[in-house]
């Protein structure tokens, strides 16, 4: 089946000319997902079934537009005061299955976080309420109006009867806000079954770097956490009587803090930056064209001066290099007040960002290292543990797969743009483990504006972004079974 260049121009037009003209129909099943207060954060028994009627609107939705539904009962969840409450179930669908065509899988959840008036929205947040262009709810952006969106995208082709370009499949959860319990496990069974003739996956749950300019993220930092441990005994010391004879926790652990990272940044940490993959020129030139206002960024963080003045040096230093933060110490006397307190054991806790091609194993032995010598080096009689409390690898996608190739074209055409190739500085568990568990392509393509406030008061997306978005799927599909023949 060959279609030519300008025969896919014309269904596009088709399609989005479609889109356009039912787009209140669009905002308005928007609205009637946003009403249901399918919140997994709160474990309340109302909340759980408010999210499992949430999951059957969509099983009914996609069932209309005739997809196969597979609806996967999780069990239960028991909490740790004694309750037991359902897992809501998880959505698998499919619409088409041809040898031929590329099959694209779309990952969403319709759970949300909380949300009540009282918290300083200004609408009613699960009442979908549209100012100035910005449609206004809990779930909008995060992540409902997005799965709609690739939804809307998939019924614009049923509707006008035109042959989907590419088989979709549809992995929806209900727990996203609550740790994704239980996706691991699902994915893992589903790997040879499901997921056996999935191409891609695409993840439409994070933001633009702008108001205006799309984006497609290919990568997240991962994280080793450490506690940094340093003890002379179980009680706490009196200063007057044991000041000037003790060798300090605090002072060991400060100095072994202290260590860590010099004023520009720099992890002192020996061999840290060994493995860290070295800047191309394709890379930098990705980097140039990213849309950020460095001037801006500083306004709205209210944040004087960064470690780096230039936009280049900002964004790889958040995305493509390794940080360390330092946390917190436990055992530290940190209320108001002059207690003349020694405290007899600290906790020191930090932790690095990483980033490819580091290892996270690796990474703990050069870190006990670094902190055993410069303990020794002390010369201290108290005791000090180091340990890995956390270690999660980092996620890069490869940008010359064909659904970068083929999201990159869709956004030129729809939104007559290059998207900004963007990263995120923190850790996005789901799409590496899709990644890992799955080893498939994965590709997160955003619809949502920089400012759309997810997780927060007000949360909204824009019309224009939803609409615009629903048309972006849909020259997606088309470029995807271009590239594919
Ligand atoms: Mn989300
Ligand atoms: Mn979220």
């Amino acid at each position: 089946m060959f279609s030519s260049p300008e025969s896919r121009l014309d269904q596009l037009d088709q399609v989005s000319r479609h889109i356009e003209a039912h787009q209140e129909e669009f905002v308005q099943t928007l609205k009637d997902w946003v009403a249901v207060e399918s919140d997994s954060v709160q474990p309340l028994p109302r909340l759980r079934q408010e999210i499992c009627r949430m999951m059957d609107m969509s099983a009914d939705k996609l069932r209309r537009l005739g997809a196969t539904v597979d609806t996967v009962d999780m069990g239960a969840q028991q909490l740790p005061d004694g309750q037991s409450l359902p897992i809501p179930p998880i959505i698998l669908a499919e619409l088409g299955n041809d040898p031929q065509k590329p099959t694209v899988c779309f990952y969403g959840h319709l759970d949300v976080q909380p949300a009540a008036k009282e918290d300083g929205w200004l609408t009613e947040p699960y009442t979908l309420t549209e100012v100035d262009g910005k449609l206004y709810g809990r779930g909008a952006t995060d992540n409902k109006g997005p799965v709609l969106a690739w939804i809307n995208a998939v019924s614009a082709f049923v509707a006008l009867e035109q042959d989907l370009p590419v088989n979709v499949k549809f992995f929806l959860e209900g727990m996203e806000e609550a740790g994704s319990i239980a996706l691991e496990g699902v994915l893992r069974r589903e790997k040879d079954r499901f997921f056996s003739s999935v191409d891609h996956i695409v993840i439409s749950d994070n933001l633009w770097l702008s108001r205006r300019k799309p984006a497609l993220t290919y990568g997240t930092r991962g994280n080793s956490y450490f506690t940094v441990e340093v003890k002379c005994r179980d009680q706490d010391f009196h200063s007057g009587t044991f000041g000037g004879i003790l060798h300090e926790p605090m002072a060991d652990l400060v100095a072994l803090l202290g260590s860590l990272v010099d004023s520009s940044g720099q992890i002192l940490v020996p061999g840290i930056y060994d493995s860290v993959s070295p800047v191309t020129e394709e890379e930098r030139a990705m980097y140039s064209a990213i849309d950020l206002d460095l001037g801006e960024y500083r306004n709205s963080t209210q944040v004087e001066r960064f470690l780096f003045d230039t936009k280049e040096a900002v964004l790889m230093h958040l995305w493509r290099y390794p940080s360390l933060s330092i946390h917190g110490i436990e055992g530290a006397f940190d209320e108001a007040g002059a207690k003349t307190v020694i405290p007899g054991q600290v906790v020191g806790k930090f932790s690095i960002r990483l980033v490819p091609h580091m290892n996270a194993s690796t990474v703990e032995k050069q870190v006990k290292r670094h902190l055993e010598d410069v303990f020794s080096r002390r010369n201290s009689s108290n005791r000090m543990a180091v340990s890995m409390v956390l270690g999660i690898a980092p996620w890069v996608a490869d940008i010359k797969d064909n659904q970068y190739v083929a999201a990159r074209r869709a956004i030129r055409t729809v939104f007559g743009t290059e998207p900004d190739m963007i990263r995120d500085g923190s850790t996005i568990p789901v799409a590496k483990i899709f990644q890992d568990v799955l080893q498939k392509s994965v590709m997160m393509f955003p619809l949502g504006a920089v400012d759309d406030g997810e997780h927060s008061q007000n949360e909204k997306i824009n019309r224009w972004n939803y609409i615009e978005g629903s048309k972006v799927f849909a020259a997606f599909f088309l470029e995807l079974a271009t590239l594919h023949e």
